[in-house]
Formats: C-alpha cells, structure tokens, sequence
C-alpha cells in the first residue's frame, strides 16, 4: 500500500488555506480514494512526493514538460538569467529571441504577444476577434476547455446547438449569450450555425486536436469544414494549441492537418514549466493589438526574463537537428507514445477490458469504453468507476497519471524503454483488477 501519510497532513492543512486545498481544482484528486501526493522534486521522467514515494510521471505538469523535468541546460540557463535580475517590465531581446523561434515552427504567427498563461492568451484572442470583425458572437465546442476566461466558461445543453448557459456562477448570462456551442465533430450542427448566424459571429475556436474532454482527434475534414466556412463568412478561426502546439506534432495540429488558422494560441510547452503563453497570427490582425492598435492587453510580468529563458532553451532542445541516422525529437517522441499505448492496448485485451486508446504525437489518454470517443457526450459515457480502479492500481505501482480519465497525458524525452516496458507491466496488473472490477459489480 502506497503510504502517503505526510501528504494527507500537508493536504489537511492546505484546505484551511487555499479553496480545496489547492490553486488549481484537478490536483485535488477530487473523487479519488487518496490524498493527492505533495511533491517535493522532480528530475527526467521522475517525480518524487514528500512522503519518499517515486513515481514515473505522465503529468508533466499537465504537458509542458516535454524536455522532462529539471533539465539540465533549461536550469542552467535559468539560473544565469536569474542572476541578472528577476523581472525588468522592459523591452529585453530574450523576447525577440523566443518570437522568432516560435515562429519558425509556427509560420501562421506573423506576429505574436506573450502572456502569461493560457486563459489569457485566449481570452485576448477573442477580444482581439471581436475587435477586428466588430461582431459579438463566438462559437465553441462541446467539452474544449480555453481556460476560465467567462466567455469561455459555457457548456451546452443537448441538441444541435444551443445559446451558451454559464458553466459558473459569476458568469452572467448575458456573457454566455454570446457564446454559441457546438458538439465536437458534429459537421452538421457547425454548418448549420454558420448558415444561420454566421455573418454575426467573430470567431470559432477550437482545440484541433482536443484534450480537455480526455484526447479526442478531429474527423478526417472536420478542421478543413471549420477552415473553409470561416473564410466564407468572413469569421476568424483561432486554433488553440495551448495543449496540443509542439505535441501534436512540433508545429501543432496546423501542420499535422495542414490548416491555416487566422490566430492561434499557445501556452504550456512554450513556457519550459514556468508561466508563458502566446497568442499571434496573420499581421493585420494582430496590428490592431495595443499598442500598435485599439484593442487593448497588457501585462506587468509579459515576456518576463525567466519564463522567455525557460520557453527558449525548451524550444532549443524540441527543435535541435538530429544526429544523422535519428529521427528528430518530435518523431522519438511520437514512437516511445506508440509504443506505449500499444503495449497498454494489448495487456486491455488479454484482460478482457474494454479500453479506448488515444494518441496524438506525444500525447494520449485511455477510455474505459467500448464505443468510440469523438465528442463529449461519447466521452462522458465512460466507465469512470473503472477509472479509479486503475488510477489508484497504477498510482500504488509507481506510476503518476492524471486522476481523471478526461485529462491527456504526456510522454516527455527524458522516459527512458525501462520507464515504458515497467508502465506496461503496471498496466497489465491494474487491468487485471479493473477487470475482476467490473466482473464483480
Ligand atoms: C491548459 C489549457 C488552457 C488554459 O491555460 P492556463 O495556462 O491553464 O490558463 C487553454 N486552452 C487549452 C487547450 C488548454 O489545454
């Protein structure tokens, strides 16, 4: 039995100072039957908790680890960066540095404004669209998360498409009036809602390649519907790759699906592990940012000399030329993940259990489901009992993945054949008992 003793204080203690305990709810490992483990360091592939447990880790602080955790080039950049001082609120070229860079994987990016995370990259980008086309009204999918931003906060009801209702209190309703939802996949309800109100609505977005309701892949065309009916009303297309940008494939989901947004968000990897996002896209759009423009964002830590640093040295290493002979860092990537899921997907089958894999490059996630996952209504339809069997099965064997079967998981450069062959025999115990689960109840 894992012993996570000193954890469950700390945890006793943290909810009596912080709303559950935490600053951010999904690591309250709400509904699961342990404390969530306070962690005190991590290197590579490797996490370590207070209470001496290791663990191979598939979090990666929820994707940006994509170099594995404490690097040693990232920390040693780091710590010369914050010997010259912390934060400076002034022009620096570490900011030119990382926008370059970014923009060779991301030619779409003409030009591009650093946040600081992904809620507000998106959240400006949407400004930005309804600043530009002098419309109202966006349109979102069922079960994409774009950070808690209110218009963005807005589930649907069932149905083709419905008007937004608030997600949370606080939203006013008028806020989720404007927001327009549509199932994921679903081509018919996306033509329909252009058809009918597309010369009203200032911007679709979407997560290409959807993490956020488990990893859900876009249809073969969904993206390309999404391109081309935009373009014919005149209504922006803003991808966000805020998860799925230098994962999906190093240049995200717009170059694995050859799809050409008109803004596009990214966050979590372009930070290296500390507080970065972006948004950017064609120039005369983004002319229209303050101060170039009227549309206004801003931000006293933007570009901040740490984060660039992180981001930059993290982009360095991703995007290095391969020894001759290896494939580059993306496509080992990709590999290792295939590997993986293939391994899991085969001890599924000897158990007998039903199992949705996903991969996407290097991300990918399970379902406990014998349907396919496309949207979030097949999403939600998983076991999620199952799920905690499993969560806590491969937790106990030193295995640390999401404590939910709607979030994805990441494979990062530092895991090692030894971490995903022991993975696999994790997995096969865990689905052993998942299976007994489910045979029993
Ligand atoms: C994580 C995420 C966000 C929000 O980013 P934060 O940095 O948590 O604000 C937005 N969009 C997507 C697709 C994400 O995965």
């Amino acid at each position: 039995m894992l012993n996570l003793e000193k954890s469950a204080e700390a945890f006793a203690e943290a909810k009596n100072l912080m709303p559950g305990g935490v600053n951010s709810p999904v690591r309250s490992y709400r509904g699961m039957s342990c404390p969530p483990p306070f962690i005190a360091r991590a290197e590579g592939s490797h996490i370590y908790d207070i209470d001496g447990n290791e663990y191979i880790d598939y979090v990666g602080s929820w994707g940006p680890m994509i170099v594995g955790h404490a690097h040693p080039q990232v920390v040693k950049a780091l710590q010369e960066a914050a010997a010259r001082g912390t934060s400076y609120g002034a022009p620096t070229l570490l900011e030119s540095q990382l926008a370059k860079k970014v923009m060779e994987v991301y030619p779409s990016m003409e030009v591009i404004r650093m946040v600081n995370s992904g809620t507000e990259a998106t959240m400006s980008a949407l400004r930005l669209a309804r600043g530009y086309t002098g419309r109202n009204k966006i349109v979102k999918f069922i079960g994409c998360y774009h950070g808690h931003s209110d218009s963005l906060l807005v589930k649907a009801g069932s149905g083709l498409a419905t008007f937004g209702v608030p997600d949370s209190p606080g939203v006013t309703p008028g806020t989720a009036e404007d927001t327009i939802t549509v199932p994921y996949n679903d081509f018919e309800a996306f033509k329909a809602v252009m058809e009918e109100k597309g010369e009203k609505i200032a911007a679709v977005i979407v997560e290409p390649v959807a993490g956020n309701m488990g990893l859900v892949l876009p249809k073969p065309g969904y993206l390309d519907l999404l391109r081309k009916l935009t373009k014919e009303h005149g209504t922006l297309l803003i991808f966000d790759e805020v998860m799925c940008g230098f994962r999906a494939s190093l240049g995200g989901a717009q170059a694995a699906y050859a799809i050409h947004p008109d803004l596009t968000c990214l966050g979590k990897i372009i930070g290296g592990g500390l507080p970065v996002a972006a948004y950017g896209g064609r120039r005369e759009i983004m002319e229209q940012v303050s101060p170039a423009g009227p549309v206004y964002q801003a931000g006293t830590l933007s570009g901040n000399p740490l984060a660039m640093t992180a981001g930059l040295e993290t982009l360095n290493i991703i995007t290095a030329q391969p020894e001759p002979g290896e494939g580059d860092y993306s496509r080992k990537l990709t590999l290792k993940t295939k590997d993986l899921i293939l391994g899991i997907a085969g001890k599924a089958r000897e158990a007998g259990v039903a199992l949705q894999v996903q991969q996407a490059g290097s991300m990918f996630g399970f379902f406990f489901n014998d349907h396919e996952v496309v949207d979030y209504e097949t999403s939600a339809a998983s076991d999620q009992e199952a799920f905690k069997v499993w969560f806590m099965s491969m937790l106990e064997q030193g295995i640390y993945m999401a404590p939910s079967q709607f979030e994805t998981l990441f494979m990062s450069g530092a895991h090692t054949d030894e971490d995903i062959q022991k993975t696999i025999a994790a997995a096969e115990v865990a689905l052993k008992k998942v299976a007994e689960f489910q045979k029993n109840r």
